[in-house]
C-alpha cells in the first residue's frame, strides 16, 4: 500500500519527466495535464484522482481522490 507521500512523487517525478511548470501536474492515471492559474484555481482531472490549486501564487495543493 502505497503512502500519501508516494502517490504525490509518483505525481511529481512524473510531471517534472513532461518538463511541466511549477503550477502544472499530470495525472499518472488518465495523463490529463492540469495547470492552475491561480491561488482559486482548482482544477480536477477527468478520471478524478488528481486536482490541484493555488497556481504560482503561493505553493501548489496537490490532492488525490481513490
Ligand atoms: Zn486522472
Amino acid at each position: 500500500m502505497k503512502s500519501f507521500e508516494d502517490k504525490i512523487n509518483e505525481i511529481n517525478e512524473l510531471s517534472r519527466s513532461y518538463n511541466l511548470k511549477e503550477n502544472q501536474r499530470i495525472c499518472n492515471r488518465c495523463k490529463d495535464i492540469l495547470t492552475s492559474e491561480n491561488n482559486y484555481d482548482l482544477k480536477k482531472c477527468s478520471c478524478g484522482y488528481l486536482s490541484i490549486d493555488g497556481g504560482n501564487e503561493s505553493y501548489l495543493r496537490i490532492l488525490i481522490s481513490e
